[in-house]
């Protein structure tokens, strides 16, 4: 802080806004972040029971990390979590038909996929959207029933017009990482760690832009004002276009054509004796209610299982919610320990989207304003500090 201007102030404390805090903090700047909820990490947040053994943690939204997560990982070094993570069981991912679970292999037509097989070579993902180009290496009913429903159920949201690009990019692994990990407290403990001795106002929703000569002034709810040298929004982009509507006009109207998806997660605890499901890392729902379920059997416990139904947005109906998750796992109301319900959302992204990142991009030069999120190159936890990291870069340098 100089003469009462904040250095750079982050508006939003997900894993974006906390990356680029902390990433901006190691180059020697003195950040701010301002986050609407009383709640750190947005979309990561394990929430934790209490149980009569003490506390038992389930994910709400993000669930896995992996090795290939190279600014995830440098984060968690910075902040001596590297030998905190831990290991999550391999198990496999069943698919609801129905009332029926079943394994995903028994779905696929075999005899299509010789067919099809060979285009993978050929395929390329630019400028294709997921229904082309996974359908055309795995064939159209392959498609519809198997690869994308599991797809729906990785982006939480119907995959079949996200740009294919944006899914799977391929990172270099750290093979001396574990392959798939959490914290001991869930994803939670990342959050926590990588916030710890960030200066974090909570409930301090931001409610406007705009600029003060050389520097922006940024509203509070309540009429408050902070004056900052450097800005950086790490919200969702109906968010940002609003925000920034005042000071860039052009970018905020390119940014307001991204739309977002909206997933209602309900995650319940049960006691293990209760649940006669097979332990599994999770459900594929297949014309269901929901879109996937996580369950937190990757990382064992003997006495509880929890399970987080992430459902369509228009399955509104509490009751109705309850009585699916019932018939899935098969266990009667009364069994349910507790039931905790969360509002998720996620960018549904289209073709062209490259095409409009590269004209906000083009815009924002010479601003001392970064733009981040899980928006630009893919949704998952690195893609957003993929972009974080090249947006702390353009606006403080190094590396
Ligand atoms: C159900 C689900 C499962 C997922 N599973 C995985 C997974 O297993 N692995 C993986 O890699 N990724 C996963 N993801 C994706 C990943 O968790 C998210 O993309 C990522 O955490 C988003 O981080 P973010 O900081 O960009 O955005 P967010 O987490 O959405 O954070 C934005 C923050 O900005 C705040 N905010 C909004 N408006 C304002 C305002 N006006 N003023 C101040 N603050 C504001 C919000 O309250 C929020 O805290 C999952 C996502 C969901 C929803």
């Amino acid at each position: 802080m100089n003469d009462g201007v904040v250095d750079l102030l982050v508006i939003g404390a997900g894993i974006s806004g906390l990356g680029m805090a902390r990433m901006a903090k190691s180059r020697g700047v003195d950040p701010l972040v301002v986050e609407a909820g009383s709640h750190i990490g947005g979309a990561i947040d394990s929430h934790r029971f209490r149980t009569e053994r003490g506390s038992y943690w389930a994910e709400l939204g993000g669930h896995t990390c992996y090795n290939s997560y190279g600014n995830l990982l440098q984060l968690l070094q910075e902040s001596s979590q590297l030998d905190r993570l831990v290991a999550k069981r391999k198990l496999r991912y069943s698919m609801q038909i129905g009332n029926r679970l079943t394994s995903i292999p028994s779905q696929l037509k075999f005899i299509e996929l010789l067919g099809v097989l060979p285009r993978l070579w050929r395929s390329k993902k630019e400028g294709r959207s997921v229904r082309e180009y996974f359908g055309g290496i795995i064939g159209r009913q392959n498609f519809q029933r198997v690869l994308g429903p599991a797809l729906d159920a990785v982006v939480c949201q119907p995959a079949a017009e996200f740009p294919a690009d944006a899914l799977f990019r391929k990172k270099p692994r750290r093979k001396e990482i574990m392959r798939s990990y959490t914290g001991a407290e869930g994803l939670q403990s990342f959050v926590d760690g990588i916030a710890s001795g960030l200066q974090i106002r909570t409930q301090s929703p931001v409610t406007g832009v705009e600029r003060n000569g050389a520097h922006y002034q940024i509203r509070l709810q309540g009429g408050e004002t902070i004056e900052a040298s450097r800005l950086a929004l790490a919200v969702a982009p109906d968010v940002a276009a609003k925000l920034l509507a005042a000071p860039l006009p052009e970018v905020a109207a390119r940014i307001a054509e991204i739309e977002m998806a909206d997933i209602i997660s309900q995650a319940v605890l049960l006691r293990s004796d209760q649940v006669s499901t097979p332990l599994l890392a999770g459900i594929i729902g297949r014309d269901d209610d929901f879109y996937s379920v996580v369950s937190r059997d990757p990382v064992a416990d003997e006495h509880y299982r929890a399970f987080t139904f992430h459902f369509r947005p228009d399955r509104r109906d509490e009751a109705a919610r309850l009585a699916r998750i019932c018939q899935v796992l098969g266990v009667s109301e009364g069994d349910i320990l507790a039931s905790v319900t969360r509002q998720n959302r996620l960018p549904a992204l289209r073709l062209g989207h490259a095409e409009r990142v590269g004209q906000i991009d083009r815009a924002l030069r010479g601003h001392s304003l970064a733009i981040t999120g899980n928006w630009f190159s893919g949704v998952s936890i690195e893609d957003s500090l993929v972009r974080t990291h090249d947006e702390c870069q353009r606006l403080l340098g190094g590396d």
